[in-house]
This record gives C-alpha cells, structure tokens and sequence, in this order.
C-alpha cells in the first residue's frame, strides 16, 4: 500500500513538499493536473518514514501519509 498519497487535482506544484522531505525522495513530476500544474510525487517509497513533513508543509492539504501498517493478523 501506498505510505505517501497525492491527491493530484489540488496540487500546484509549488514544491514545498520536496523542500521539506527530510529523506529528498519527493519531487514535481512531468504530469500535469486539470489545473495545469505539474504535481508531485513521491520517487522513492521504501526510503519514506511516514514523518508527514510533507503533508505538513502542503498548503492545499494534497497529501496524506499513512503510516506502515503490520500486515499481521
Ligand atoms: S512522510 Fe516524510 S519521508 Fe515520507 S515523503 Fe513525506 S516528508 Fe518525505
Ligand atoms: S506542497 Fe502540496 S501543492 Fe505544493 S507541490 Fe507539494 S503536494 Fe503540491
């Protein structure tokens, strides 16, 4: 399962996601929303520590980063 989702119609590509990722595994991808904005994504997933900064950071609340859950049971 996805750790780190973006909800790419609200994004506007204004990287501050990328910025505040402290493992560097965000970056603006090469799609473009209904906007016209080219949207984040996330590069690198295994490398990702669901520590949200990310989601923080996003002023339009385009992510959301769920935290691994065991797949025991
Ligand atoms: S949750 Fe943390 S490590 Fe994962 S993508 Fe967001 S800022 Fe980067
Ligand atoms: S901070 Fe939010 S709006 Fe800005 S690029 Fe990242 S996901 Fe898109």
């Amino acid at each position: 399962m996805k750790k780190v989702v973006f909800n790419d119609k609200l994004c506007k590509g204004c990287g501050l996601c990328v910025a505040a990722c402290p493992k560097k595994i965000l970056a603006i991808s090469e799609r473009v929303n209904a906007m016209g904005y080219a949207v984040a994504e996330c590069v690198n997933e295994r490398e990702c520590i669901s520590c949200a900064f990310c989601a923080t950071m996003c002023p339009d609340t385009v992510i959301t980063v769920r935290k691994e859950v065991s797949e025991t049971k």
